[in-house]
């Protein structure tokens, strides 16, 4: 008996459901066409909003980068991986974000799963949204707190557990992410900061999708509500719209100095290299510069939404450029994504348990990278295969 024929067992499972997949292969750079297991292929499906990822400017500076500080921090933050550009991007980020101050981890998940277990305590209770991201719902896990959940943005559901349960609680603190990934809408910030205010709760926004997206020249969902100074923890991401890799928290200068001694992901885990950080801080420089970038994102997002609200697809209520295309059975959208995947166009195709049951749909990004002709191109193949599949006339 092999010791690991368990996972035989389980990957069996997998194949049984129907959701055992093979990763496909790019071979070549995150752009508008890419090379998929050595097919020219219509990209749509990648979080790289602004098309930085594969920008030669934000090359350039990470070769440059390389060539003064090597490919590697060596160490993790806390020791001797503290490199000055981890201390440049910081002060950027937090002059870009107009926040205090700015914690830089390795990911958009290592900073959730460090920063909110840092900053509860027993006694404390955290109130998170049921669409909350993954990466969310693991911090919480790690918390030494008490957990609730309200439904998906439903203000009367999160006033009923402040209700309830605020009096029993020293820190009371609100997790949302600012947009959500599966249907592109927002969170209702300005409501939760109200029953903040009102109950005496602290809020925390993971803005991944909203970062280089929303707000004057990508500053963020919360620049877009006008809510600057009243969120107390703002999570961005270097990985979506940065383009490079990392996250960050943008929070008050205390809650830095506490992160620098708690967050495990600090403690734990080699710091951001160095070639990736001179990349990032060009990104954000670009952003600061000019809002170019997030124009063109909006343009083609507001083109090819356009684009198949006239053929008649059900597009959803998305407020940004992510563009669920709601298929319903998930059979029927896998088949759609592959009959895509054949006109040349790749877009993922997200069924349970990523969403609930009879809600499948394919998730299309809209980015900057996109030219017209992409776009024109992409909403034929979906015409050609929504006809054929009876899902439009
Ligand atoms: C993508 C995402 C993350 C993870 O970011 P990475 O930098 O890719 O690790 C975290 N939170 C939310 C809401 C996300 O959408």
């Amino acid at each position: 008996m092999k010791k690991l024929a368990y996972i035989d067992t389980l990957v069996d499972g997998l194949k049984k459901e129907g959701v055992y997949r093979v990763l496909p292969i790019n071979y070549g750079p995150c752009s508008n066409v890419i090379d998929l297991n050595h097919r020219s292929v219509v990209n749509l499906s990648s979080n790289n909003y602004l098309g930085l990822a594969n920008h030669p400017r934000v090359k350039q500076k990470a070769i440059e980068a390389i060539e003064k500080y090597g490919v590697g921090a060596g160490s993790v933050r806390t020791i001797v991986g503290n490199q000055d550009l981890l201390e440049t991007l910081e002060n950027l980020l937090a002059e870009f974000k107009q926040e205090e101050a700015v914690v830089c981890f390795q990911s958009g998940l290592t900073c959730n799963l460090g920063t909110i277990p840092a900053i509860v305590q027993p006694g404390d209770l955290i109130i998170s949204d049921s669409l909350n991201h993954a990466s969310i719902i693991d911090g919480v896990r790690l918390a030494k707190a008490d957990k609730a959940v309200y439904k998906h943005s439903d203000m009367i559901d999160l006033e009923r557990i402040l209700k309830e349960k605020r009096e029993q609680y020293h820190q009371v603190i609100i997790i949302s992410d600012g947009v959500f990934s599966m249907d592109g809408d927002l969170a209702k910030l300005p409501a939760i900061v109200k029953l903040a205010e009102q109950y005496n709760a602290l809020v925390y926004v993971d803005d991944a999708h909203g970062s280089g997206v929303l707000g004057h020249s990508g500053r963020g969902t919360v620049d877009h509500f006008g809510l600057h100074g009243k969120i107390d923890f703002i999570v961005g991401t270097l990985s979506k719209a940065i383009g490079v890799v990392g996250g960050y928290v943008a929070t008050k200068k205390n809650v830095k100095e506490w992160l620098l001694h708690r967050a495990r992901p600090l403690l734990f885990s080699t710091a951001i290299p160095p070639m990736a950080l001179g990349a990032i801080i060009e990104s954000v420089k670009m952003l600061m510069e000019s809002d170019e970038y997030t124009k063109k994102l909006w343009d083609n997002a507001r083109y090819f939404k356009q684009g198949m609200h006239a053929l008649g697809f059900d597009i959803g209520h998305s407020e940004t450029p992510i563009t669920p295309v709601m298929i319903g059975e998930e059979a029927k959208t896998m088949a759609f994504s592959k009959a895509l995947l054949d006109e040349g166009v790749f877009v993922s195709g997200i069924v349970f348990p990523t969403v609930p049951l009879g809600t499948g749909r394919l998730r299309v990004m809209i980015s900057a990278m996109h030219e017209k002709k992409d776009l024109d191109f992409a909403l034929e193949a979906f015409a050609k295969v929504g006809r054929r599949m009876n899902i439009i006339l």
